[in-house]
């Protein structure tokens, strides 16, 4: 659970940008957080102890899953595994297909980084519907390691991301919930 401080920075520094990129989204621009190398610190302090001793790696979802995963993988001391959209990688890679509101989309990993038993954190910025981290969970045991634990900035509650999750039998993090 982070501090009441952090929540409370992280308020007011996330901006809120209605109807965009369209009508109807409350989009939430953490950019700001990068503006504040302090708050950068403590945001990554806060992850890295929510997930300490309990994974083996950490995979982060393009792109905006990189800006902290990487950072909580460093201060872990594990691994950092990227979990990139279809046709940026170069072979051998193992893939995971799954549908949109319209449509299908494919995530990928390269083939090898990821090792069998291993406790994985999968990290994104923001839990808005699920369906992307659900595909990643999908694609970490189809190579047979196990999802550990579920992390985010951001949970947003109306959309019921968490519900997707719930299969996977992994704990949910995230510092602010909206
Ligand atoms: P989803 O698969 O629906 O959980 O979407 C998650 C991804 O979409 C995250 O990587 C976010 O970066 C992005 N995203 C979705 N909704 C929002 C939002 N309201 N504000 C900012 N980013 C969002």
């Amino acid at each position: 659970m982070a501090s009441a401080d952090l929540i409370k920075k992280l308020e007011n520094t996330i901006e809120n940008i209605p109807d965009f990129p369209i009508p109807g989204i409350q989009f939430k621009d953490i950019s700001p957080i990068f503006l504040d190398p302090k708050l950068y610190e403590e945001v990554i302090a806060d992850l890295a102890a929510a997930s300490k001793g309990k994974v083996d790696a950490v995979c982060g979802i393009e792109s905006r899953g990189y800006l902290f995963g990487i950072a909580i993988a460093v201060a872990l001391e594990v691994p950092f595994i990227l979990i990139r959209k279809k046709g940026k990688l170069p072979p051998p890679i193992i893939s995971e297909k799954y549908d949109l509101e319209y449509g299908s989309a494919e995530i990928e990993t390269r083939e090898g980084q990821i090792k069998k038993g291993q406790r994985i954190l999968i990290h994104d910025d923001l839990l808005a519907t699920g369906g992307t981290t659900e595909a990643a969970a999908k694609l970490i045991e189809k190579q047979g390691a196990t999802v550990a634990q579920f992390s985010f900035l951001i949970g947003l509650k109306s959309l019921n991301g968490d519900e997707k999750l719930k299969k996977f039998g992994a704990e949910v993090y995230h510092i602010l919930e909206y």
